[in-house]
């Protein structure tokens, strides 16, 4: 991975960026904030953001959702998407979400119409 100038003078560089199988300790999910249990999937990155060292860990799922939701807007680097940051009123995400990332949208836990009224019955 290069050095890529992005859009607002910040200089990002990926120094790593690796699909683990099985997460050995618990980590929080960057895009969800929901943990990645020991035993379960992710995808770590690390890198230099604006001279600090970053680090971040996400589900696979989280991550290709982030990755399409990207690509369809023309987001990337400090406008790339971060889910559990947005907000649906400027973004209008949560539709989107629902639909095709299903996964996703149970984890930053938005609620669906139909979800709602079966909450309400319990
Ligand atoms: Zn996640």
């Amino acid at each position: 991975m290069g050095r890529r100038e992005a859009g607002g003078g910040g200089t990002v560089t990926t120094l790593s960026s690796k699909a683990i199988k099985a997460v050995r300790k618990p980590h929080c999910c960057e895009q969800c904030n929901t943990m990645i249990q020991a035993g379960e999937p992710a995808h770590y990155d690390f890198g230099i953001w604006d001279g600090y060292a970053f680090s971040t860990w996400v589900h696979p799922e989280c991550r290709a959702a982030a990755h399409e939701y990207a690509t369809l807007n023309d987001l990337w680097f400090e406008d790339y998407p971060w889910f559990q940051h947005m907000d649906d009123s400027e973004h209008e995400h949560h539709g989107w979400l629902l639909e095709k990332h299903p996964v996703v949208a149970q984890r930053l836990r938005i609620p669906s119409k139909a979800k709602q009224s079966k909450a309400a019955e319990l």
